[in-house]
């Protein structure tokens, strides 16, 4: 099953557990009305607490920053995830042809394998963010973890040369309160997204072209991927196919690109 499939079934079968939960507790006989009101309070409490985990963009106290502020221009962001890999220089090429800066949430273990496209990231103007160290999953993780994730994370891109913005979007998006106090402490900006198009699927171009842009709409934080899993080469093609047409379309409906660390 792809990740847009799995993605699908999952808030799916979210909704079906919130109903049928709703359902089980009005159904319930014998149990008085302020016991049912409870019943719903700790559900709603246990919702929130699993939506706060996995939703990228949701934060009850709007931590967590996934769109461009201002809808009055029409501007837009491309960030690229789980990079640099050695096809990261094509990806460079093409914004520089189309005179695009972006927004790179990099691994520092994967720069520490392609130093010289981490290099050419920062020399060409474009952002350089953080994504981690590894790809390691920080929602169940301790504050020591996480702490020990970032900083080997910033060190690692020090020793290569590139001092990363503080800028951070946790693996997956996944995170828990331990990200946000870490995150606080360290002086780092926790970011999602507006619009993944589910490129590391393999779509054809023109079904990424089509997630790209038919709703396009002003503050539009696009996730791309530049990186997939440990793969030492992998097959980014559909979506270097696919960006210049992304980039065309949307500069005809007079949009504008950002850099995150721009807004
Ligand atoms: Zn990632």
């Amino acid at each position: 099953m792809g990740a847009k499939a799995r993605a699908w079934f999952s808030r799916g079968l979210l909704v079906l557990v919130v109903v049928a939960g709703v359902l089980l507790v009005l159904g319930l006989p014998g149990i008085p009305a302020w016991g049912r009101a409870v019943m719903l309070l700790v559900g709603f409490g246990v919702g929130v607490g699993i939506a706060f985990r996995q939703i990228p963009a949701f934060d009850p106290l709007g931590r967590v920053r996934w769109r461009v502020p201002g809808r009055d221009a029409r501007v837009c962001a491309l960030s690229f995830d789980d990079g640099p890999s050695a096809e990261t220089m094509r990806l460079l090429d093409i914004l520089a042809r189309c005179q695009i800066k972006a927004t790179f949430f990099v691994l520092a273990d994967k720069a520490r394998r392609h130093p010289d496209v981490l290099r050419r990231l920062a020399a060409e103007g474009h952002t350089v963010a953080l994504h981690g160290n590894s790809h390691a999953k920080l929602h169940r993780a301790s504050e020591a973890q996480i702490e020990r994730e970032l900083s080997a994370a910033v060190r690692g891109l020090h020793e290569l040369g590139v001092t990363p913005v503080r800028l951070y979007r946790p693996p997956h998006g996944l995170k828990n309160s331990a990200v946000f106090r870490v995150t606080k402490r360290l002086g780092f900006q926790i970011w999602a997204w507006s619009r993944g198009i589910w490129d590391t699927d393999g779509p054809a171009p023109e079904v990424l072209v089509r997630r790209a842009t038919r709703f396009a709409c002003s503050g539009m934080v696009l996730l791309l991927h530049d990186g997939r899993g440990n793969e030492e080469k992998p097959n980014i093609e559909p979506m270097l196919s696919a960006l210049p047409l992304i980039v065309e379309r949307l500069r005809s409906r007079g949009f504008g690109f950002v850099t995150l660390d721009q807004v």
